[in-house]
């Protein structure tokens, strides 16, 4: 919260209008800086860091060089185009005010409560009855003061609102997140202590703990709306994604399948296998940082196939089940 504010403000990363992913019907979703996890396969690297960050474009510069002397701690140096000494630069932005090409932009901008709430409500004409507004990361409830007094003015708003969390955060920032939030997307990305640590970077405990927490708050939220039918219910979706040679095992998909079934049944409304694929590989250029699935090719749709099956024998719901997500075709 700024000082003197009462309005809370978030590092806002990007607003993605017209989703069909994140959540039921056509969706704005908003992307929130800082991340406490490091997956791997990270989609959005630019989000991992909660302080903004600068990008070059290389192909608009001009080479003139203002922006070295705009930088006021000398973060910037220019050899084969603009390099940008992270461990230096603040993300004050003086580099991109003088550019006079557009060819360095900042990832990250501070919003208040109040200015992303009169963002989104720009693209209420197509939330219609199933779509709204979902705020993902990074990892939003970091930001759990700004989610929850976003979430709340949206709700008076009648605005369909859902958290995307991987609930690596505290239960305090969890619990405050969830209050608001008709739906809630929950990752479960590896059922496996060692490797959730190995490919994720936090811990698998925590995760299931936290997982337990939101089952436990959809349970609550279901019970008021038997007694006071005006209430809203709050809905569950799990999500896992699918990674060649990491979590795209028969094994992982069945160790969630029982994390699901001993702690969320009946409470969890549907399941969603997500393929992975690298189109992101030129934010991770951009950043400056190597990615070791720049080259991994799509996973086939039999594979696919045979994970939700994979689900359905370890006892997961099969109309609960579905993946998501481009995959190749096997035969190419
Ligand atoms: S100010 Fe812009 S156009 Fe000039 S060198 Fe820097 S990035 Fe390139
Ligand atoms: S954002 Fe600020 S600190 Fe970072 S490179 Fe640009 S001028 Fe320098």
């Amino acid at each position: 919260m700024e000082k003197g504010s009462t309005d809370p403000s978030a590092l806002v990363l990007e607003i993605m209008r017209m989703s069909t992913e994140d959540g039921p019907g056509l969706r704005t979703t908003m992307f929130l800086k800082g991340c406490s996890l490091s997956c791997r396969w990270c989609q959005n690297p630019e989000s991992i860091s909660a302080k903004p960050e600068v990008r070059w474009i290389g192909n608009r510069c001009l080479g003139c060089r203002e922006c070295l002397s705009a930088c006021p701690v000398s973060a910037l140096s220019c050899e084969e185009g603009i390099t940008v000494r992270r461990n230096l630069c603040t993300g004050c932005g003086s580099c991109a005010e003088e550019c006079p090409a557009s060819a360095l932009e900042v990832w990250g901008r501070r919003m208040t409560v109040e200015e992303a709430f009169k963002e989104l409500m720009k693209d209420r004409a197509y939330f219609g009855t199933d779509g709204g507004v979902t705020l993902s990361g990074g990892e939003a409830t970091l930001q759990a003061p700004f989610v929850k007094a976003l979430f709340t003015r949206l709700a008076k708003e009648g605005v369909h609102t859902a958290l995307d969390t991987c609930g690596a955060c505290s239960t305090e920032q969890l619990e405050t997140s969830c209050e608001q939030a008709d739906l809630i997307l929950y990752d479960l990305k590896e059922s496996d202590e060692d490797l959730h640590r190995r490919y994720t970077g936090g811990s698998l405990k925590l995760v299931v703990d936290h997982f337990k927490t939101v089952v436990s708050l959809v349970r609550s939220s279901r019970l008021h709306r038997q007694v006071w039918p005006d209430q809203r219910e709050k809905r569950l979706w799990v999500r896992t994604p699918v990674i060649p040679g990491m979590t795209a095992r028969r094994d992982n998909i069945q160790g969630i399948a029982r994390i699901i079934l001993e702690h969320g049944e009946g409470l969890v409304d549907r399941w969603e296998l997500c393929a992975f694929n690298n189109l992101c590989r030129d934010k991770y250029r951009r950043l400056g940082k190597a990615w070791e699935l720049e080259e991994a090719d799509l996973l086939p749709a039999e594979e696919m196939d045979a994970l939700v099956q994979a689900a359905v024998e370890a006892g997961a719901d099969a109309d609960l089940v579905h993946w998501s997500g481009m995959t190749r075709n096997i035969k190419e």
